[in-house]
């Protein structure tokens, strides 16, 4: 796409030349393209449980007689009612890193992976145990500092351990390693997991998408844990990549330089 735009120069009253602008705006268009689809599924996704949340309360405003039923509907209440923290709060994180500067020299904090990453593994561990699942981790003892928003390192494994134990089956594993190769730092999280077709691989990335509808929303996901995920690892100059076997499980490896110059 390509926007013209043309005038004259003028030199008291006398037209002395023309002026002739071609400007590729394709890219533009793309992102306004990006951005308008983001604002309709954000408004979609936040209706959905805002209107379940209206139609409860008007049937509990008129009076449900049966106390079991009751508290079934304060559930759902309650349910949907996280769903939008989790949503708005998701919005908010991707529009903040949007917003933040991103590339290599926005990166200052150095931290201790192995230690943080511990810290978030027990905290996924709650998840995991009321669907019985192991998560085994083997961590290397003498790992060097790397240059990462601690923060953003937390979100990173708390969302991709989230989506291991989310999407596997009860009484299987998570594997979670991180290892030094080199001058990287390898972080591996695999589980045994329904697996994601080769066509999904590089969609899982985009807000919103999910394997299957339903997928994801059932299990109560906002389905933007993944695109901050690569969003995060870009601003820190790291790459994800998954592997996949439908049925079989997944594999997700984010590749963190240790030296940087
Ligand atoms: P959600 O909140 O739906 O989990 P994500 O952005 O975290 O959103 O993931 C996007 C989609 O990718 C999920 O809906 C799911 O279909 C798929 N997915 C993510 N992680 C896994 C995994 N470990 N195993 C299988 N499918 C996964």
């Amino acid at each position: 796409t390509v926007r013209v735009a043309y005038g004259k120069i003028n030199d008291n009253d006398q037209v002395n030349g023309y002026i002739l602008v071609l400007q590729d705006i394709t890219q533009i268009r793309r992102l306004e393209n990006i951005r308008k689809d983001f604002v309709a599924n954000v408004s979609h996704e936040l209706k959905t449980p805002i209107t379940s949340i209206k139609g409860f309360v008007e049937t509990l405003r008129e009076g449900v007689d049966d106390e079991a039923t009751r508290n079934h509907f304060y559930d759902i209440i309650e349910m949907e009612t996280q769903r939008l923290i989790e949503l708005v709060e998701d919005i908010l994180t991707l529009s903040f890193l949007e917003n933040e500067e991103s590339g290599r020299e926005g990166v200052e904090d150095r931290i201790h992976p192995g230690v943080v990453l511990r810290e978030m593994i027990q905290m996924a561990s709650k998840l995991a145990r009321e669907k019985d699942i192991r998560i085994e981790s083997q961590i290397q003892s003498d790992l060097p500092e790397i240059p990462f928003k601690e923060e953003y390192f937390r979100q990173m494994c708390l969302n991709l351990l989230d989506n291991a134990v989310k999407y596997s089956p009860p009484a299987s594993k998570v594997w979670v390693t991180l290892k030094r190769e080199e001058k990287y730092l390898k972080l591996i999280i695999a589980d045994q997991g329904m697996g994601i077709p080769e066509e999904a691989k590089e969609r899982i990335f985009e807000r919103f998408y999910r394997v299957e509808k339903g997928r994801g929303r059932k299990e109560g996901g906002t389905g933007l844990g993944l695109a901050i995920v690569k969003h995060i690892v870009q601003s820190q100059g790291a790459t994800i990549t998954v592997d996949s076997e439908p049925g079989k499980g997944s594999t997700f490896t984010v590749t963190i330089e240790i030296v940087r110059y």
